[in-house]
């Protein structure tokens, strides 16, 4: 009982930590989403910064245009025809790169929705996993529960002093106090045991333990 309790207690203990990993995994998975995002924010500034300089080109050409009538050479002319065509060609650029930066912004818009999806069933399978991790510790919880009854039972009757050198070698063996002694070993920790070890086993007026590990040994297939 006690080897199951502490087999349980054992699994119990490491359930919290897959948890955790399996959160940590997700957690990663929305990182991906974060980066769209800042992608998406930053293609909108970009926008915004370009539509600016767009604006502040148009007013110069009109700006441009309207002094053109007002000029007395032809030189002036031509040269301020010129600059009105320069500006013209700026415009041109600019109205290209907000193009191109609208294709990203929808681009990204659409990536977006995609990883937000992705992301939902990623929940969906992470919330399930989760359960079943917090169902498997109450089912642990509730046989453990049930083992400590039956072995409130199984100690009635046991001699006190005995009974705490059991719980002491328990604790410190990690949930095995018994060992079996064969081939001339204790089954707990492997090293020889002496005939004469075995003889004393066998003359039940003592507890004999394990000189090197200290469990408890007994006799497997001793009929006596
Ligand atoms: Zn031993």
């Amino acid at each position: 009982m006690d080897k199951e309790i502490y087999a349980l207690l054992d699994e119990k203990e490491k359930l919290p930590k897959e948890l955790q990993a399996k959160e940590l995994e997700f957690e990663e998975k929305k990182k991906s989403l974060l980066a769209i995002e800042e992608t998406y924010k930053d293609l909108l500034k970009q926008k915004k910064d370009k539509e600016l300089q767009l604006g502040t080109k148009e007013e110069e050409i009109k700006k441009l245009q309207s002094q053109l009538y007002s000029l007395k050479t032809n030189k002036e002319y031509s040269t301020m025809l010129q600059q009105i065509e320069s500006a013209k060609a700026d415009r041109s650029a600019l109205e290209d790169k907000i193009l191109v930066i609208l294709e990203g912004v929808d681009r990204a818009k659409e990536e977006e929705s995609r990883e937000k999806e992705r992301l939902a069933q990623e929940e969906i399978i992470f919330k399930a996993e989760k359960k079943k991790i917090e169902d498997k510790v109450k089912e642990i919880e509730q046989k453990i529960a049930q083992l400590d009854v039956q072995r409130k039972v199984a100690l009635q009757g046991i001699d006190a002093k005995m009974l705490a050198q059991y719980e002491r070698i328990l604790k410190g063996r990690q949930g095995m106090a018994l060992a079996p002694v064969a081939n001339s070993s204790c089954q707990g920790c492997f090293m020889n045991v002496t005939h004469q070890v075995i003889n004393e086993i066998k003359m039940y007026d003592q507890v004999v333990t394990c000189g090197a590990c200290q469990r408890i040994l007994y006799l497997e297939d001793d009929t006596e």
